[in-house]
């Protein structure tokens, strides 16, 4: 075993990870990254098929973010936020509420204040996508109260399977069993409400889009329904919903779950028709990771940086994270309005301060790969790449179809999730003790392809700058790999 890998037998403990199973076999070591490939310390080269556990946009060491980072690093690494501004926090606040906006990089001032001031205005910057919605949650709590009457109490919906994060409020919100259960005596209440997994629909199996007539299922927007006597009910017993939290078009850690077109902007404007705030988690969603949307009569329309863009939704809370630094440096950014902004406004003794901060709130390392990311994403070939990825992941996944443990096969942009099940003529479950999706992934580290499963659900998200041959190697990887799970089973 190599000696980096004894350090961290001896030492380290891993995010989501049964440590058993960890300390039986030697780990791959990363050292080093170009591109889409990590090097391990014996020197195997690996692509990495989820960017990082979903955080790399460009590539490891892109030259342009490592300028970026290395130029501002001679000029200063870090300053407190509290009590003091920064050069580029400062500069990329700025930034993010134009690309919010949906604003083109050439677009004057003037020329968006004509047609109103932004939505979301004010940026509050934090370390990671948890505390980005831990930040959300006390704001919309606090705001709801100083609207509503001091004696409210707010409260949250979420969806079905909700993953928003690791700390407590964060925890709160998510409705995964096997992740939260267990700190429920720690948490406080929110309620959750049907997401439109239409894969195990109970009510029919179609997608509404696409009603599958021969097979007699229609869709009704059910889900939708549901979601409106949801919202009606709490309203009826005076206590109106304080805020809808929601992962827009496509929910992660509950196994990769699309929402279908016209899902999103119906059950946002519900919640606003019913008092609630919308706080929308684009921390796995943002920054192109939903597709570059349609081209239009050889033209492409503004491109969508967000999914909230992509149905028109303007939500209260924008919460970023992961994407934001290109997947460099742990840095966090939840967007809000005048509105809840204002409500914080009052003399020093009125104790009407959002009392929250973190040490490297506005880190200028951070936040100047930041500012290098989002011009990289503007640029023609981001845009080229990012299409033909998009339409490369869809065109090579169609002929996993046919694999008999391949239930669906499910896209949103450059998210593709595969879910594994036992039949796919009946959709039943693989039991957990099987371990199907972790041992998928094994035979796809064996080809040379990184990833991790969420559940029984394999998940693709490969970095923007993956060439064609090198996402043929990930999918060629993962049919072999299914195939070799299946035929092996114990
Ligand atoms: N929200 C979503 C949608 C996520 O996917 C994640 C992380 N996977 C988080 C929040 C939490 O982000 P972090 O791990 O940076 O705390």
């Amino acid at each position: 075993m190599h000696r980096l890998a004894q350090l961290d037998h001896a030492h380290v403990w891993h995010p989501f990870t049964q440590m058993r199973d960890w300390l039986r076999r030697e780990p791959a070591v990363i050292v080093g990254g170009k591109g889409t490939r990590l090097r391990d310390a014996h020197g195997r080269e690996y692509l990495d098929a989820n960017s990082s556990i979903w955080t790399n946009l460009h590539g490891h060491r892109h030259p342009k973010l490592n300028a970026a980072i290395t130029r501002q690093l001679k000029k200063i690494a870090h300053s407190s936020a509290l009590g003091l501004a920064n050069e580029p926090a400062s500069r990329l606040a700025a930034e993010l509420v134009r690309r919010a906006e949906g604003g083109k990089r050439d677009e004057k001032p003037a020329g968006r204040a004509a047609a109103g001031a932004p939505h979301l205005k004010k940026v509050f910057f934090s370390d990671n996508g948890s505390t980005a919605l831990e930040v959300a949650l006390k704001l919309a709590y606090e705001y709801t109260r100083r609207t509503r009457g001091a004696k409210s109490k707010p409260k949250f919906l979420s969806l079905a399977g909700a993953y928003h994060g690791d700390t407590i409020g964060a925890v709160s919100l998510g409705h995964i069993d096997v992740f939260h259960r267990a700190y429920a005596g720690m948490l406080f209440k929110t309620n959750q409400v049907m997401s439109p997994y239409c894969y195990r629909c109970p009510f029919n199996r179609a997608k509404p889009e696409r009603d599958d007539a021969r097979n007699n299922r229609k869709c009704h927007w059910e889900c939708v329904g549901l979601a409106e006597q949801k919202f009606s009910a709490q309203k009826k017993k005076g206590q109106p919903y304080a805020a809808f939290v929601f992962e827009p078009l496509m929910q992660g850690a509950a196994g990769m779950i699309p929402q279908p077109v016209g899902w999103l902007s119906q059950v946002t404007a519900i919640a606003r028709n019913h008092g609630a705030l919308l706080i929308a988690d684009e921390v796995m969603t943002g920054f192109g990771r939903t597709g570059v949307g349609p081209a239009t009569g050889g033209k492409r329309k503004v491109e969508p940086l967000f999914a909230c863009q992509q149905e028109a939704v303007q939500p209260d809370f924008l919460c970023l994270a992961k994407g934001l630094t290109g997947g460099y440096l742990p840095m966090a950014a939840t967007l809000t309005t005048q509105k809840v902004f204002d409500a914080f406004l009052g003399e020093y003794e009125e104790l009407k301060t959002f009392f929250h901060g973190h040490s490297f709130t506005g880190n200028q390392l951070g936040a100047a790969a930041a500012l290098a990311s989002l011009e990289l994403l503007e640029t023609e070939t981001s845009i080229q790449q990012r299409t033909r990825l998009e339409k490369q992941l869809h065109d090579e996944l169609q002929p996993l179809w046919t694999l008999p443990n391949v239930g669906d096969i499910r896209q949103v942009g450059l998210v593709a999730g595969i879910e594994l099940v036992k039949d796919w003529r009946t959709r039943t479950p693989l039991a957990w003790r099987e371990r199907a999706g972790i041992r998928v992934c094994e035979g796809m580290a064996r080809r040379g392809v990184l990833t991790r499963p969420v559940g029984n659900v394999i998940v693709l998200m490969p970095p923007y700058c993956t060439t064609k041959a090198q996402l043929h190697q990930m999918i060629s990887a993962l049919a072999e790999s299914v195939v070799e799970t299946f035929k092996t089973r114990q």
